[in-house]
């Protein structure tokens, strides 16, 4: 791959070109946009050229892309490049005191500190340059800033610093005004069902997976992939859509072990296919995606209240969409959206899967008209 590869993020990709091509290159970037849309592909791509020993520069029309074969270019692509660097979380058991310690739900100046801080100072080995890339900067605690910030201030002339960034408004000021942002947008539904569709996705899974990625390519494939394993992800919400339609108070323990064990299921089949993933964050992916898909519900059912022309999500669940349209008024949709989003936040904060599950239903069920 080389940055011309990079799925739709054109703007971004030729930003840097152009930055390449006048040679203006600046030491720390923050590559901000929401997860599964390209910005860590597209800081590999650009690390392969920045640090490539002959890229191919087209001055005229501000191009400029990685040679791919010099031994830079291969050293990246074989994962074994003495200047660049991918700084993450799962780093902290290889930290002084980390033996034994467990992924952490933030990113430890530990980390910054003996990855990143105490490394910077020694010059490039292979290329004239070295690159960082610091994933999920959003969970960068203040410490972990402060610790980075004496880099972003004085970084060597060799060095580039690439933070990726869901969230901008979680990182200081200070680490902000040191960074050029590039922002990264959505993928357009279309593509992504175009994506979908290659892999030998069926129509309706791949409509369903495109729209609610809400434009999460990444995201998109990591639940087609799992179609092909036992734990199949648009079975699953139909029968989750099934049962929430009409949801009980008195069913809401049975239903949410059910969601538990198939929460379990995702999880364990994704697992067997990344290894370079840790358990915590693909149990909170499993347990994400099961949220994301209820609140996907509930949105169809208040546009059809409010909106009925939208295409919906469920487009495939018509009437347990108007099932549950019937059943709850604009204003409770809303409640409960806001509900669900609640508990995405107990994910992030490694609250108990089961308490996750059962609260995500009762969420569902209490307001139903109960008689006095
Ligand atoms: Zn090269």
């Amino acid at each position: 791959m080389s940055l011309k590869d990079v799925f739709c993020q054109d703007k971004a990709v030729s930003l840097l070109q152009r930055v390449f091509c006048a040679g203006r290159i600046p030491h720390a970037y923050i590559f901000a946009g929401p997860d599964g849309v390209g910005k860590f592909k597209t800081a590999l791509e650009w690390a392969r050229l920045l640090l490539c020993k002959d890229p191919l520069v087209k001055n005229g029309v501000e191009t400029a892309d990685s040679c791919g074969t010099c031994q830079s270019c291969r050293a990246v692509e074989g994962n074994c490049h003495p200047d660049f660097n991918v700084i993450h979380k799962e780093l902290v058991e290889f930290t002084k005191d980390g033996k034994d310690k467990k992924t952490p739900v933030d990113l430890p100046i530990a980390v910054i500190r003996e990855f990143l801080v105490d490394k910077v100072c020694t010059r490039p080995t292979l290329s004239q340059r070295k690159v960082y890339i610091v994933s999920e900067a959003e969970k960068l605690n203040t410490a972990s800033q402060n610790s980075l910030l004496k880099v972003l201030e004085e970084p060597p002339g060799y060095c580039c610093i690439i933070l990726l960034c869901t969230r901008l408004d979680r990182l200081l000021p200070t680490t902000r005004s040191r960074c050029q942002i590039v922002r990264f947008g959505p993928v357009d539904e279309e593509k992504i069902f175009e994506r979908l569709s290659q892999t030998g996705l069926g129509r309706d899974q791949a409509v369903y997976f495109s729209r609610l990625s809400q434009g999460s390519i990444g995201l998109a494939c990591r639940w087609a992939q799992l179609e092909q394993t036992d734990a199949g992800l648009y079975a699953l919400k139909t029968n989750l859509l099934d049962s929430v339609a009409k949801l009980k108070f008195e069913n809401v323990p049975d239903v949410a072990a059910d969601l538990l064990d198939k929460s379990k299921a995702i999880a364990k089949a994704w697992s067997e296919l990344e290894n370079d993933t840790s358990k915590k964050d693909i149990d909170r992916m499993a347990s994400k995606s099961l949220v994301g898909m209820v609140i996907a519900a509930l949105h169809d059912a208040m546009k059809l209240n409010v909106k009925p022309e939208d295409e919906a999500v469920n487009f495939d669940q018509k009437k347990r969409i108007e099932e549950l349209a019937g059943r709850f008024t604009a204003q409770e949709l809303a409640e409960k959206i806001s509900g669900c989003y609640e508990i995405l936040r107990w994910i992030e904060a490694g609250v108990n899967e089961k308490l996750v599950f059962e609260q995500l239903l009762f969420n569902l069920a209490e307001s139903d008209r109960m008689t006095v």
